[in-house]
């Protein structure tokens, strides 16, 4: 533990070397664990300590011309303005930013306002966080994805498929959406053992990630059922896309422990937004409807909803 020896006990002298206030003061905010920054109303450095220097990377005579909104990310810095906005009007205010340097860094940072002879300042800390963001943002991960094969859980597709409504809705584009069920899934598990069951169905993820598009989402609807949004894809389209996925699984061979290879295939449900859908599960009940269309007129083909009516 570091001691300093108090300003008015100089003379005592009997511990460290005797230190001036200032020199004091200094070594103090330098000691505080993180960044300590006193800003001015306009968010200029007033005071600072290493750990607050070393994040702006600025030489002490530049530090007064050097805002703290200089050292955050550029995305975050919106937060900062808001931070010492809020911290001025309610004297004090938090947030969690990201910090910009070699390696971008998450900091808890506090703003306390003080009047100091008639001037407002800001004072504050900066500590890092980032382990336990990454540790966060790697639960949120894990929540919104299916373990098995790496893409969106149901819930998550969901979520990601009422986005897409809304956004059809708005600009009054279509889109689409096919549901995918592999036929006679459960012999695969019976003959092959369910490692080769949960094997086929990393495969058709993978095959369907080769034909899709960077936009259109796959996601695990449950067991070995799938959801593809497709955004921008109108009723016709969509049927052949989801030919086109069909085709893939059918011709996707899933290799066996004992050298051989499988092959599985899917039927296909396809639905297509229309504005008269009040939310999602409007579509989906349709794909479903097709889906089920497509395994009673005996699998591995593609129903949609218009030819499933019709049927
Ligand atoms: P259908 O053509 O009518 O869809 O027949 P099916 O056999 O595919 O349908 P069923 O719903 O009877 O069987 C689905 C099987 O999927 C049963 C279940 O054990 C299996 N399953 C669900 N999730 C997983 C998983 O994560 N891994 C493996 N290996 N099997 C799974
Ligand atoms: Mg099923
Ligand atoms: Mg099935």
């Amino acid at each position: 533990m570091t001691r300093f020896t108090q300003p008015h006990e100089e003379s005592a002298g009997t511990e460290a070397a005797p230190l001036g206030e200032k020199a004091f003061l200094q070594a103090v905010i330098d000691a505080i664990p993180g960044a300590f920054y006193v800003v001015d109303e306009q968010g200029y450095f007033v005071r600072w300590n290493r750990a607050a220097q070393e994040l702006v990377g600025a030489p002490d005579e530049r530090m007064p011309r050097t805002r703290v909104l200089d050292a955050i990310f550029e995305e975050d810095r919106a937060l900062i303005a808001n931070l010492f906005r809020e911290a001025l009007a309610k004297d004090y205010a938090e947030t969690e930013a990201r910090v910009a340097h070699a390696e971008t860094r998450w900091r808890f940072l506090t703003a306390r306002r003080v009047d100091i002879a008639g001037k407002a300042y800001l004072v504050g800390t900066g500590l890092d966080v980032t382990e336990r963001k990454k540790l966060e943002h790697e639960l949120e991960h894990q929540a919104r994805t299916d373990f098995l094969t790496g893409i969106p859980n149901r819930r998550h597709f969901l979520n990601l498929a009422d986005l897409e409504l809304a956004r059809a809705r708005r600009y009054a584009r279509p889109f689409s959406m096919l549901m995918l069920d592999l036929d006679l899934f459960k012999n695969i598990n019976d003959r092959y053992g369910h490692l080769t069951g949960d094997l086929t169905l990393q495969k058709v993820v993978e095959v369907c990630g080769q034909i899709l598009r960077e936009v259109d989402v796959v996601g695990r609807l449950g067991g070995e059922e799938f959801g593809i949004i497709l955004p921008e894809t109108d009723a016709a389209k969509a049927l052949q896309v989801a030919d086109r996925v069909r085709q893939a699984v059918a011709n996707a061979s899933i290799p066996l422990p004992n050298g051989g290879s499988v092959g599985i295939t899917t039927s296909v449900g396809v639905a297509t937004y229309s504005e008269a859908d009040p939310d999602f599960d409007a579509v989906l009940a349709r794909a479903d409807r097709a889906l089920y269309e497509a395994k009673r007129s005996g699998r591995d083909r593609v129903s949609s909803e218009g030819e499933s009516s019709a049927a």
